[in-house]
């Protein structure tokens, strides 16, 4: 049961080409992870699979739950299932994270049709299943917010819209045990009681520790070079991509 599959994909910006011929399928339901060195694409292919009106798709086709959404809009692509986690959410004084919340689920179903008192009790059941402090919904979108409390509002919204699909796309800096375990809860919650598909995209094993991952895809340069099972995760832990990098510079 096919959920995305990503066809010769191909994308640039402003001419320049970041992405070549990707091929990426994940099934209903499953877990895989997206690595690659620094530069290599990973978030560009996030944000083009999202619709981000920044990149031109050249070639290729992308098709989510049997609908082709290649020349789809985000908030279409959004409102089919589609979830991105944003490595810089929007700062907005004066908003409580409450209230942002609220606005991103209007139209919905579900939490787009629940009322305010509902919607509010909803929002600190899931902030406690997240071990949250629920002092963190009243505090101002985004202002101050560590990379840690970035990622938290990113597992609320995850868990608020449940999405068919999210691709969660780490923060290169660390994040903190607490924060740790916010993401790991989240996805976790989030597969299992949304039955959710996820890509993620991260350097840091740590977090996979507690997941069970079905495919691991590796991009170099832009190119899928590697694809496998999740013993890859240790092993490029231990051998880094060096040794795919050979393959991406012969595709090229
Ligand atoms: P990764 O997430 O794997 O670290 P990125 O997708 O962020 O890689 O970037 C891949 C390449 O594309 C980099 O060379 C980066 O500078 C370039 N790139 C990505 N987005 C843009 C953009 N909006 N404008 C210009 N260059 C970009
Ligand atoms: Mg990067
Ligand atoms: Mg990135």
């Amino acid at each position: 049961n096919i959920l995305l599959n990503v066809a010769g994909l191909s994308a640039a910006v402003d001419e320049k080409v970041i992405l070549h011929d990707v091929d990426l399928t994940v099934g209903a339901g499953e877990t895989h992870v997206l690595m690659g060195p620094n530069g290599a694409g990973k978030s560009t292919l996030g944000h083009v699979v999202m619709g981000d009106p920044e990149y031109t798709v050249t070639g290729g086709k992308i098709t989510f739950n049997g609908q082709d959404i290649t020349d789809l809009s985000t908030d279409k692509r959004s409102h089919a299932g589609l979830f991105l986690s944003f490595q810089a959410p929007v700062e907005i004084p004066g908003v409580p994270v409450s209230s942002f919340l609220r606005a991103i689920s209007a139209g919905r179903p579900g939490v787009g049709d629940m009322k305010g008192k509902q919607f509010r009790k909803h929002v600190k059941e899931l902030a406690e299943e997240l071990n949250m402090d629920p002092a963190y919904l009243d505090r101002e979108l985004g202002v101050g917010f560590s990379g840690g409390e970035k990622k938290k509002l990113e597992m609320l919204q995850l868990l608020l819209l449940e999405p068919k699909l999210a691709f969660l796309d780490e923060t290169d800096s660390g994040l903190d045990v607490d924060a740790l375990s916010v993401v790991s809860r989240g996805m976790e919650v989030y597969r299992k009681r949304c039955n959710g598909t996820l890509v993620i995209i991260t350097h840091n094993t740590r977090i996979l520790e507690h997941v069970d991952v079905n495919r691991v895809h590796v991009l170099v340069k832009g190119r899928m070079t590697a694809e496998g099972d999740a013993s890859m995760i240790a092993d490029i832990d231990e051998n880094g991509f060096e040794q795919f990098e050979q393959a991406a510079a012969a595709a090229a």
